[in-house]
């Protein structure tokens, strides 16, 4: 039977909105509201949807990079939701995080070596003399060479420069890796090659993916179980092959409506949602969906749907389905 690595119990991001002179809360931006799932060790768990439906923000959760607002993160059966920066301190080597753009995150004036170091050193692990050498280990094993240790950021490519972001990742061997938008700044042709990477690491260092993208070909292409955020809600989850062979809920329907098939017998019905995401700071009542929703009902206006397992490992929140 999977065993949980992490579980994520109705969690919430509001960020206050304040104005004025006193600064004070003039209201919330409900990022993530009341979100929960969980993730099997040595699985890869995607999380799509469009921008700003709370995707990012919940892999920051993760991290602890943002404490929740409410709600509960377990990591191992602990939880990490509101621990300090020095109780946090032994979670940070073992959940990491992988960012779209790495080059954001590298010191310009600091040769790639000296930047992957770091984490040895915050840890106090290895002598200094074993970290080079762990070092050019780890550029190796993410595709670089040992002579990229005396580089600076600038001398690579974009898929060169997230290799680095992976194998800064991978320095203290986490368990889970959270990648936000890993391959949405690279081409096609070096996305595959990232992913693949991704896919050989998972396997050799025993690891557990959280993968967050917009792009369903590519989170299709990673993922074992996928979960569908809309405003800041976990609207659908299912593993992979259930989901995009039979989506339940009406938004992960449009969704998938426009993914090409390889195939160009195969018609496909594209359903267009109209209208425009509403702001998370005014979240719609009821379904936070039924605004754009072509099967809505009177009773979606109304009331919040719950995530429910509709069929075994299938998950949704919609009253088709209550
Ligand atoms: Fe559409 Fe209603 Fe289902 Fe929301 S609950 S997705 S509005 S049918």
């Amino acid at each position: 039977m999977a065993e949980k690595l992490l579980e994520v119990n109705q969690v919430k991001k509001y960020f206050t909105i304040q104005s004025g002179f006193l600064q004070r809360t003039i209201g919330f931006n409900k990022a993530v509201d009341n979100v929960s799932f969980y993730i099997n060790r040595g699985e890869t768990f995607g999380i799509v949807g469009e921008s700003g439906c709370g995707k990012s923000t919940t892999g920051k959760m993760i991290t602890r990079l943002y404490e929740p607002t409410e709600g509960q993160i377990l990591f191992e059966g602990n939880d990490i939701s509101h621990l300090s920066q020095k109780e946090l301190r032994k979670f940070r080597r073992e959940i990491q995080m992988v960012f779209q753009d790495p080059y954001a995150s590298l010191n310009p004036r600091k040769r790639i070596g000296i930047l992957l170091e770091e984490p040895y050193k915050i840890h106090n692990i290895y002598s200094e003399k074993e970290r080079r050498g762990k070092v050019e280990e780890l550029l190796e094993i993410v595709g670089l060479n040992a002579d990229h240790y005396d580089r600076y950021p600038h001398e690579f490519s974009g898929g060169q420069r997230q290799r680095i972001g992976i194998a800064r990742a991978l320095t203290l061997r986490p368990k889970l890796i959270v990648a936000d938008e890993p391959v949405s700044a690279l081409d096609v042709s070096i996305q595959s090659q990232i992913l693949n990477l991704m896919k050989k690491l998972q396997k050799d260092f025993h690891l557990t993916y959280i993968f967050i993208s917009h792009d369903l070909s590519v989170v299709k292409h990673i993922s074992d179980r996928i979960g569908v955020m809309y405003l800041g809600k976990m609207v659908e989850i299912a593993e992979k092959k259930d989901l995009y062979q039979d989506p339940l809920h009406p938004y992960t329907q449009s969704l998938l409506s426009a993914v090409p098939v390889p195939n160009p017998k195969v018609k496909k019905e594209r359903i267009i949602l109209q209208g425009d995401v509403p702001s998370a700071v005014n979240p719609p009542k009821g379904c936070v969906f039924h605004t754009r929703c072509p099967k809505v009902m009177a009773q979606c206006k109304q009331e919040v749907p719950t995530l429910q397992e509709y069929k075994p490992k299938h998950y949704v929140a919609c009253h088709l389905y209550s």
